[in-house]
């Protein structure tokens, strides 16, 4: 289980989106508003240290989170990145969150 920051679960705002068009990197709420996501700055707030990155070819890697722009959104931090391995664009990213005996 992936454990999101509050701000999640906010509503949505503007007019509800048909569901052809909506956007994969973002959240919609029950009545199909766009949530505006948490930024890298946000996260930060909430304690993520990194964001995991996977790609389908299998490679994972961690990157410090303070290497993005603060003030770019989470979902869309895997799009600048490219697959070490394999050079494919945009994977899947993942906040990692430290392990709760880390946390201070
Ligand atoms: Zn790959």
């Amino acid at each position: 289980m992936t454990r999101f920051p509050v701000e999640a679960y906010t509503p949505g705002f503007g007019d509800p989106v048909p569901r052809h068009r909506r956007n994969p990197r973002r959240a919609y709420d029950p009545a199909g508003r766009e949530i505006t996501p948490a930024t890298i700055a946000n996260s930060m707030e909430n304690g993520v240290v990194a964001l995991r990155v996977e790609c389908p070819c299998g490679h994972e890697a961690e990157i410090p989170i303070e290497r993005f722009p603060p003030e770019s959104f989470v979902p869309d931090a895997g799009l600048r990145l490219r697959c070490e391995r394999c050079g494919a664009k945009a994977p899947k990213i993942e906040p990692v969150w430290p392990r709760v005996s880390e946390r201070r």
